[in-house]
């Protein structure tokens, strides 16, 4: 397996490269994205693969940005025993980043909220 560590320290920030490639966590109502409702779509912030349209974004309250549903075939799904609970991590199927976690808890009809860190999002108005 080639390790391409490297490429990604120079393309991400040290936040986006921290959250991104070492699934790291930002600050809870810290991320650009977490109040942001503008039309459009939300891509991986690595590698630039659609991910979220927004108009599956709702307001969870928790500090991160949430939707309740991804674009199909974007998102790659891993068990994640960290931290001593069993979670779902969430990461772009195309380049591997992390990107949070999805919970089986959400308010809409689909029942699942996934958990986004807005470092891992890039956004794009759709015209
Ligand atoms: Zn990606």
């Amino acid at each position: 397996m080639s390790n391409n560590k490297d490429i990604w320290k120079d393309k991400l920030s040290p936040e986006e490269y921290y959250v991104l490639r070492e699934k790291g966590t930002e600050r809870s109502f810290s991320g650009k994205y977490n109040m942001h409702f503008e039309k459009g779509t939300y891509v991986c912030n690595a590698c630039k693969t659609p991910l979220f349209s927004s108009s599956t974004k709702f307001d969870a309250g928790c500090g991160w940005p949430s939707f309740d549903q991804a674009l199909e075939g974007k998102i790659e799904y891993k068990q994640d025993r960290s931290h001593g609970v069993i979670r779902t991590e969430i990461l772009c199927a195309n380049c591997n980043s992390h990107l949070g976690h999805v919970f089986e808890d959400g308010p809409t009809e689909t029942g699942l909220r996934y958990c986004v860190n807005s470092v891992s999002l890039d956004f794009n108005t759709n015209n």
